[in-house]
């Protein structure tokens, strides 16, 4: 099986997205975003491609200006505000990353890694060869959102780029410096990787792999959908594009009065929690437990929930074979157990989930 980073990436992110463009190939027009990023690494590329008289600034920005394209902006304002943020962005980073200063061995360099019975493919943007001999490889990006330290930490991608490069120059002795470059924020984070982080990564894409050979693609709305090319595909969105209801229902004017039923149960929550308080307080006030209106009354109850001490209702039950039918796995908190786990921990406890039950539920949200 061929594969490539993107396509991992993708479909840890959404799998639905993953088949429409991996299996079922399906074409999507570029977006501003994506056709601003391809730009941009063009012009890094031509900035740091080695040559007797490296580009200067305004040779740099000239090439940009080349490479623009005005034709997917709908209108002049939107195409300017992104030419000059282009323009800034370079600006500030040939200021910090004058190209004399770099040791670029390869720019764009395609890979092909194989693991098992699979290729990996991808192309890493940069490989610099530092003063004391050792490796650099640099992506750019041209996102908005800057991650943590512990996120490059435990980046998939530099995992990967790192088996690449290794696979590449085997006798490499010394540890790989992994850097993302994030050009809106003017930031380079970079990060190691150790043998077992090496080895896990490996284990992770044979994972991947496994999970897309069983072929459940479920759609997974995530913050990339705004920019997602298959919209008119995915069952999340599709029904946005619909032109005509053919079935009796009319779901507008159904979801209308479930949205104003919504509003008005939420409100009514929040009256009858008012006027809970205003009648506990009126009791507390009159010291007594029942109140009387007219041909209703309200009597109050003293709840008490209690905390048992596990170790010692354990060493009752167990002996008893009963201890197995009192426990039971707090999901939300596993949740938040599980994020500290190693990679293998989490795997076990994932093949310990059995599915007891399944349904849909409805959730309502205002469109941004
Ligand atoms: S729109 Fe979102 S949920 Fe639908 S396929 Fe694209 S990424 Fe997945």
């Amino acid at each position: 099986m061929r594969t490539s980073y993107s396509a991992l990436n993708t479909f840890q992110t959404c799998s639905l997205k993953y088949k429409f463009q991996n299996i079922d190939k399906i074409k999507t027009p570029k977006s501003k975003e994506a056709v601003f990023g391809t730009i941009i690494h063009s012009v890094l590329k031509f900035l740091h491609n080695p040559q007797p008289i490296p580009p200067t600034i305004e040779d740099v920005l000239e090439y940009y200006n080349n490479l623009w394209n005005s034709e997917i902006y709908e209108d002049k304002q939107e195409e300017m505000a992104v030419l000059s943020n282009g323009i800034k962005i370079l600006q500030s980073y040939y200021e910090k990353n004058n190209p004399k200063n770099f040791n670029v061995i390869d720019l764009e360099t395609r890979f092909n890694l194989d693991i098992e019975d699979i290729t990996l493919s991808g192309i890493i943007d940069r490989i610099d060869k530092l003063e004391d001999g050792s490796f650099e490889i640099i992506d750019y990006k041209t996102g908005k959102k800057l991650p943590s330290q512990q996120d490059i930490d435990n980046d998939f991608q530099l995992s990967i780029y790192n088996m690449a490069v290794t696979n590449r120059w085997p006798k490499l002795n010394q540890p790989i410096k992994l850097s993302l470059y994030y050009l809106k924020h003017g930031i380079k984070l970079s990060s190691l990787r150790t043998p077992e982080q090496i080895a896990q990564t490996k284990q992770i894409i044979l994972d991947i792999i496994e999970e897309i050979k069983k072929g459940n693609f479920i759609p997974t709305p995530n913050p990339l959908c705004d920019w997602c090319g298959y919209q008119k595909e995915c069952p999340m969105f599709q029904h946005k594009f619909k032109k005509e209801e053919k079935e009796d229902i009319d779901i507008k004017v159904v979801l209308k009065e479930y949205y104003e039923l919504k509003s008005e149960d939420k409100k009514n929550k929040q009256r009858v929690a008012e006027l809970q308080k205003m009648i506990n307080e009126y009791c507390d006030a009159e010291n007594i437990e029942r109140v009387f209106g007219d041909g209703i009354y309200i009597t109050r109850t003293a709840q008490q929930r209690f905390s048992y001490d596990i170790i010692k209702v354990k060493n009752v039950l167990e002996p008893l074979n009963k201890w197995n039918e009192v426990i039971s796995i707090d999901s939300v908190k596993l949740k938040n157990v599980l994020s500290g786990l190693s990679y293998e921990d989490k795997k076990e406890i994932e093949n310990a989930k059995e599915l007891k039950k399944e349904f849909k539920s409805l959730s309502l949200k205002e469109e941004k």
